[in-house]
């Protein structure tokens, strides 16, 4: 590694840097890698999801400067920011700046569902395909997200604030920042409450966002927003569907037409996922059949698009996915030691252009047409009375506290930390206060 590279690495870890659109892969490890490929996840396909597209409006020259110092220290020969050509608006200004840095341009997406799987934005950037069980990095890729760019561009500067997306069934949807911490309770007040009785939230976008029943849980440095729904709403009872439901329903309505797998996008890219062949492990309880059938799901990417979109009998192939991999866990297979792994180099469907979801279609098929509405940018600050920091935010080892009830920090401060040798990031007080409750789960400050 560079000596460059090992400082901006050792600042992203410092500052607390990570995946900002959902699972929160820490940043500092991508950029310990060398690539020939940064690519900028800008596709933001969740519908009603927009805080990407309002950093790129108001902040895309903080996102060039990060993508700048990725590249430079991964050794990137080329920077590619992948956004949706329907994005007519935003475009014209990335053009703009990308011409006046080197080696940076700018990818036109089609509007469809899962572009911003990362493997089909290699695919659609590169013409690489990511090798079965890979990640981008296998075909000289990184990725990375919008505001993990953003955050990036400010080097040493801890992670405090997260912009997030509130849509749906609130008075004034909105995209806002917000100091890491507040709960999502107050995140909805703050556009003006819900609109509608009983409300249920998505946390993520309506793809694949999780039901929460909690609203008291904390933001996150990796929330991307939420979406307020009423409760009986096609979708939250169908994402609240569990184990027993979705097999009982499954086993009997079934008929194996396969259009899960047609549509599927990691299908699509030549990888040996077949979400019907999974449906039939629902005939099985244990035994060889359902381990064969099983290992079909091993690289479904979860983004529910059988289950939401593809399934005409409104089944739920993803969650049989999900579930096969996790009895597979438990029998240690995954897809290196399973029989599927040919090593044969993935064939890309060759109709994989003619089978891509339009986001139109989808709003339409998940019921959500009357809450597809923009959610502006506000600049308005939130000064919150207390936060919640928690321990574990993101993929890797928790943190422990680092301060005690009574102390006073400042904004930015170290909460919580973790040994450099394991994978993680310490977590940074989002106010200046006194530390209220401490225990391994979070830290409370009180302003
Ligand atoms: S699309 Fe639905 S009915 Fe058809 S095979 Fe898949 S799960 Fe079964
Ligand atoms: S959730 Fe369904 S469509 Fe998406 S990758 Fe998995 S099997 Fe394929």
């Amino acid at each position: 590694m560079s000596e460059f590279s090992v400082e901006f690495s050792r600042n992203l870890r410092g500052a607390g840097v990570v995946g900002a659109g959902g699972a929160g892969f820490p940043a500092y490890v991508k950029a310990q890698c060398k690539a020939e490929f940064a690519l900028v996840n800008a596709a933001e396909c969740e519908p009603l999801l927009k805080k990407d597209q309002k950093i790129l409006a108001y902040f895309p020259e903080k996102v060039f400067d990060g993508l700048e110092l990725l590249m430079r220290a991964v050794g990137a020969s080329r920077g590619i920011i992948g956004i949706k050509k329907k994005h007519e608006k935003i475009i014209p200004r990335l053009e703009e700046l990308a011409r006046g840095r080197k080696n940076i341009s700018v990818l036109k997406m089609g509007d469809y569902y899962p572009a911003g799987d990362e493997q089909c934005l290699v695919f659609e950037a590169t013409g690489r395909v990511v090798p079965p069980g890979g990640i981008p990095l296998d075909v000289g890729c990184v990725v990375s997200n919008v505001e993990t760019l953003y955050n990036a561009a400010f080097p040493g500067r801890p992670v405090t604030d997260t912009f997030i997306t509130i849509n749906g069934a609130v008075k004034k949807p909105a995209t806002f920042r917000v100091p890491v911490g507040i709960t999502w309770l107050e995140a909805v007040e703050l556009c003006g409450g819900v609109t509608i009785k009983d409300p249920a939230y998505i946390d993520g976008g309506p793809m694949m966002g999780k039901v929460m029943t909690d609203f008291e849980l904390p933001v996150v440095k990796a929330s991307a927003g939420i979406i307020v729904l009423p409760k009986n709403h096609p979708l939250i009872v169908k994402k609240a569907q569990g184990r027993p439901t979705f097999t009982r329903i499954g086993r009997s309505a079934c008929d194996q037409c396969s259009y899960c797998t047609e549509l599927c996008p990691r299908y699509l890219l030549g990888h040996n996922v077949q979400p019907h062949r999974v449906m039939r492990t629902m005939l099985f309880s244990g035994g060889p059949e359902h381990k064969l059938h099983s290992q079909y799901g091993l690289l479904c990417c979860e983004c529910s698009l059988c289950s939401l979109y593809s399934c005409p009998e409104g089944l739920n192939p993803r969650e049989a996915c999900v579930v096969a991999k996790g009895d597979l866990r438990e029998l240690k297979v995954g897809f290196k030691n399973s029989p599927l792994n040919t090593g044969k180099a993935p064939q890309v469907h060759p109709v994989r252009d003619f089978r891509k979801v339009p986001v139109s279609k989808l709003v339409k098929k998940l019921g959500l047409e009357a809450y597809n509405k923009d959610a502006p940018w506000s600049d308005a600050v939130y000064k919150p009375a207390r936060v919640k920091i928690l321990m574990s935010q993101h993929i890797g080892a928790p943190c422990a506290a680092t301060v005690k009830e009574g102390q006073k920090v400042e904004k930015g401060a170290v909460v919580g930390d973790l040994p450099v040798d394991k994978l993680g990031c310490p977590v940074h007080a989002s106010i200046a206060g006194t530390v209220g409750k401490v225990n391994e789960k979070y830290v409370e400050i009180i302003a």
